[in-house]
């Protein structure tokens, strides 16, 4: 996994079509390819905290692109596994992601799943400038040259997961994100799935077409924790209301009914002192698709 294919234009073929004001690159954006080059070959335990200033920003990524993810067709199911709610679609064409720092593999949509906690402000897993969310949800994707998840998972470039944060406000509810904070009370009990519209993940389109997001090599947040996981960040939190956070609270963690999914997040992970984890935040000149 090395090479410059994801480097992307040099900065004087850049031009910024909608006028807006382009992000001043920083010091060493020319040396990017060589700092990415190494980049992808230096995997972290994850979660971390993302600070912008630390970040290497690299203005001329290849957009990243969702295929298929808010698509109509096939079956979506919800279910509650004891941990977390994981969405999977079956019975059509899985949703695929290419582009920005994924090198020239394509990636698989495996599952989405969610982390939260008791209370409204620390219920994310990665921690953006300082400040927590409600919840986290991973859009877990495999690369489609190793089959299948499973054979996936152990590889240093086998795994892509797309983060969103969730902000609990006392807004309306969000009206997209319904299609899953309502079905969470039909999988209270442990091991429940239910049917939800094949449609579910329109809520997160306009924050995945945001042109800056931040990446870095990390690890699974959960058991095993296998360092195969490349991160993409959107920085940007979805406002859902409150109650649509705390239906997920709801949900047993045991087949007892006694015990509630209440937190189900991984505490920040700090990188060993002599190691440097290089995080980096991607802006392309276009939208993503
Ligand atoms: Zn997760």
């Amino acid at each position: 996994m090395t090479g410059n294919a994801i480097a992307g234009h040099s900065k004087s073929e850049c031009f910024c079509a909608d006028g807006q004001e382009v992000e001043k690159p920083v010091e060493g954006d020319e040396e990017a390819p060589m700092v990415i080059d190494k980049w992808r070959l230096e995997k972290f335990q994850s979660p971390i905290e993302l600070n912008h200033d630390d970040t290497i920003h690299h203005d001329h990524f290849e957009p990243l692109e969702f295929h298929g993810h808010w698509d109509e067709g096939g079956e979506a199911t919800f279910t509650n596994n004891g941990f977390t709610a994981t969405l999977r679609f079956e019975n059509r064409e899985l949703p695929v992601l290419v582009g920005g720092p994924l090198h020239e593999d394509q990636f698989i949509f495996e599952q989405l799943h969610f982390h939260w906690s008791n209370d409204d402000h620390s219920g994310c897993e990665h921690i953006f400038k300082g400040q927590a969310f409600s919840m986290e949800a991973h859009a877990v994707h495999f690369n489609k040259k190793y089959g299948s998840f499973n054979d996936a998972k152990e590889k240093h470039d086998g795994l892509a997961v797309v983060a969103f944060f969730l902000k609990a406000t006392d807004d309306d509810e969000h009206p997209c994100f319904n299609k899953l904070a309502t079905a969470v009370q039909e999988i209270v009990k442990i091991n429940t799935t239910t049917k939800v519209p094949s449609d579910c993940l329109t809520w997160i389109k306009e924050e995945a077409q945001c042109k800056g997001y931040y990446t870095y090599q990390g690890s699974l947040t959960t058991e095993p924790y296998f360092e195969s996981v490349t991160w993409i960040l959107y920085p940007t939190p979805i406002h859902v209301n409150r109650k649509q956070v705390s239906a997920f609270r709801s949900l047993n963690s045991t087949p007892c009914e006694q015990h509630n999914i209440t937190k189900n997040t991984r505490p920040i992970q700090t990188p060993p002192e002599h190691r440097k984890l290089d995080v980096i935040y991607a802006r392309s000149h276009k939208k993503s698709e």
